[in-house]
């Protein structure tokens, strides 16, 4: 990481020797306006899609239908969730929240000429049975990418179903969209990365398919892709490299772990983020991807309870991080305090007012104990109603006694 803008560039070298033409995209729009360059200048009508979070990030499918050319999903969970009309639930599993009969339904109301069943065999083979035509049919083939490997110019792959190899050789176009932070240096370092990135993402020691693309069909060679792009979309990834403590967000590996040990994300699933990456590394890096004016209480919707930072093969600090964001949405977005996008977001003048009295209750020990013996004899003034605290909650009061006074009774 500390490496990247080098290795970006060595990866930028080696790729476009091996023949693959390399796209720089600042945000979501350069990068749809980049495929859909390519596809219009092709003609193209079908696209057909590997599975790529980055695409969902930069809303791939919903400009390519607004152009005019379908995009077809063909990892398995993701084909559920695009013939449901919904987004991603689980970075490695779109469609965890659904139900063997909820996507026997689907599939009896979406998919033509096919019978309820709740067979999960069956089941996979109706899907299996579209997407095969669909990969025949496809213009252009899109996929995400693992890792790039800067000193040879490799682009990465894993997967479990095949579909991502059949994107990536049926189709005369492939376009492959990643963000600028999984480059690493050397082809070395992939398996130790690919080993830690299976088995916390599914317990695999490896996936079934491990994909090594190295550019466009040879002159000689009968299949492959005519031409092979890359999109190298920052989106915000900038922001964080920027920030030394910020920067080990684009660590991730995406395997998921955070998410399934998360009680938070466990309890209410993947959608009520809001955002494309739900979930403890969606709260430390949706902020650098829409803002944290519009992200922060993402940061705040977390017990810290540290059992993501605990299982991140990647040892990526979340918890601290979190903490970081809290901080940086109640910064004065007029002094250095503030330096993100969206700093100060959540500061109102009545919370700075509360928290300043505070602080100098708090500091000065004079101050407190005399605010405690107020408080503890006013307890009968504590409204009520409190806002959307009582909505749910019985209201706060103050205790009869001080934690001192109690202390005091105990020892006399
Ligand atoms: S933050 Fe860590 S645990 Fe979460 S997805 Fe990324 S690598 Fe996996």
């Amino acid at each position: 990481m500390a490496n990247l803008p080098r290795l970006l560039e060595q990866l930028e070298a080696n790729l476009t020797a091996n023949g693959v033409q390399v796209h720089w995209a600042e945000n979501g729009q350069e990068a749809n306006a980049i495929a859909l360059e390519i596809a219009e200048r092709v003609q193209a009508k079908r696209i057909i899609k590997g599975k790529s979070m980055v695409s969902e990030e930069v809303g791939f499918n919903h400009a390519l239908q607004a152009a005019g050319i379908e995009a077809f999903e063909s990892d398995m969970g993701e084909y559920i969730v695009q013939l449901a009309g919904e987004a991603p639930s689980h970075i490695i599993m779109p469609a965890i929240h659904k139900t063997k009969q909820e996507i026997a339904q689907l599939f009896a109301d979406e998919v033509p000429g096919v019978t309820y069943t709740e067979d999960v065999d069956a089941l996979i083979q109706i899907g299996r049975r579209v997407l095969r035509r669909k990969f025949a049919e496809a213009d252009i083939g899109l996929s995400g990418v693992n890792f790039a490997v800067a000193e040879t110019g490799t682009l990465c792959l894993i997967e479990n179903e095949g579909n991502g190899r059949m994107c990536t050789t049926v189709p005369k176009i492939h376009i492959a969209i990643t963000g600028i932070e999984k480059v690493v240096e050397k082809l070395e370092h992939v398996p130790p990365l690919l080993s830690l990135l299976t088995r916390s993402a599914t317990g695999q020691s490896v996936t079934t398919y491990v994909n090594m693309i190295s550019g466009p069909r040879k002159p000689g060679e009968k299949d492959g892709p005519q031409e092979v792009h890359l999109i190298l979309l920052d989106n915000g990834r900038t922001q964080a490299y920027a920030d030394d403590e910020l920067r080990a967000t684009l660590q991730c590996i995406r395997c998921g772990a955070c998410m399934n040990h998360c009680p938070v994300y466990a309890r209410i699933g993947g959608h009520a983020y809001g955002t494309t990456y739900p979930g403890p590394i969606g709260a430390i890096i949706s902020p650098h991807m829409l803002g944290l004016d519009k992200t922060y209480p993402l940061a705040f919707a977390s017990t810290l309870c540290g059992a993501c930072s605990e299982v991140c093969p990647v040892k990526i600090p979340i918890t601290d991080i979190l903490v970081r964001l809290r901080n940086e949405a109640q910064a004065n977005p007029q002094t250095e305090e503030a330096t993100l996008r969206g700093s100060g977001a959540a500061r109102t003048v009545t919370a700075s007012a509360v928290w300043s009295v505070w602080s100098q209750v708090y500091s000065k020990s004079g101050l407190y104990k005399l605010a405690s013996w107020f408080m503890s004899r006013g307890r009968a003034l504590s409204p009520s109603e409190q806002g959307a605290w009582t909505s749910s909650r019985t209201p706060l009061v103050p205790a009869p006694k001080r934690l001192r006074d109690l202390m005091k009774d105990r020892k006399a």
